[in-house]
Formats: structure tokens, C-alpha cells, sequence
């Protein structure tokens, strides 16, 4: 029997990808003409040969509730449009990120890290305000690009 991969959550806000700022009437896709950042999609794909991935984001944005359906829509498109790697059965949709286990984590978001074994927090402008110690404290490694992430983890 083959050993069994660790599972590996990555985030997609903000870790894969920044969207837009939706304006309801005129731009109603975060997503569209949003390239992948830097690096992401080949540090991906090394990933995906090592470890059990999957894209886990949340499409419930709370300050645009009537546009939930489309998001998960615009997500679900951009993500197999952008990494042809990834199947739908890695994509997971959801607004509990913290109810799921494990091994690896990687989001922008240290609420989204409470638990796993390794714990990567993807350098962003909303989570400059987490102290270092509680970072340390929590086993939570900041990166800032994908290139950190290539040398921990592939
Ligand atoms: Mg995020």
C-alpha cells in the first residue's frame, strides 16, 4: 500500500489571487482579467504532485450577499480555467474553514489557522497587525511569496 499524503489546504483570497473590489452594476466578477500572483501556479503544481490538495475559500463575502451564487460561479470558473492541474473534486466551498482537518494550511487569513501541523500565513495588508509572538506562539510561519512557500514545503 502506498504511504498516504498529507492533505494540504491552500486559501484562495488573497494567497492564489487578488480580487477586485466588486461594484454592483459594473463589475460583478472579482476574478476577471486577475492574473495568478507570481509563482503560484508552478509552486502549485509541485504541490499537487507531493501532497492531497485542495483549494478551500470562502464565497460567502458578507458585504455582498446578493452576489453569493455569482461568486461561487466566478471562483469555480477562475480556478479551473487558471490551474488545469486541479479537479473540481479539489475545490471545497465553504464558510468553516476551522471544521475541516489538515496537515498543511496555507491563508492570508491566522483566524483560518487555527489548526494543522504546519501553518503558513501569506504575507497581506489586512494581516500586518498580527504580533510576531502570537504568531510564534500559534506555530504560524509568515511567508510573502510563493518562492517561501516552494522552499518549505516542496
Ligand atoms: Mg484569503
Amino acid at each position: 500500500m502506498k504511504p498516504q499524503k498529507q492533505t494540504l489546504a491552500v486559501d484562495m483570497d488573497n494567497v492564489l489571487v487578488r480580487p477586485k473590489e466588486i461594484e454592483p452594476g459594473k463589475n460583478d466578477n472579482a476574478y476577471a482579467g486577475v492574473a495568478l500572483l507570481s509563482g503560484c501556479k508552478d509552486v502549485l503544481a509541485k504541490l499537487n504532485r507531493k501532497y492531497d490538495l485542495y483549494i478551500v475559500t470562502n464565497f460567502l463575502w458578507k458585504d455582498h450577499q446578493d452576489f453569493i451564487g455569482d461568486n461561487l460561479k466566478n471562483k469555480y470558473e477562475y480556478l479551473i480555467s487558471q490551474l488545469p492541474f486541479i479537479t473540481p473534486s479539489q475545490l471545497i466551498f465553504t464558510c468553516h474553514k476551522n471544521n475541516m482537518e489538515f496537515d498543511i494550511r496555507i491563508d492570508d487569513n491566522p483566524d483560518n489557522l487555527e489548526q494543522g501541523k504546519i501553518k503558513l500565513l501569506f504575507d497581506s495588508p489586512k494581516n500586518q497587525s498580527a504580533h510576531p509572538e502570537d504568531l510564534l506562539r500559534s506555530r504560524i510561519i509568515r511567508v510573502s511569496n510563493w518562492r517561501e512557500i516552494d522552499k518549505i514545503l516542496v
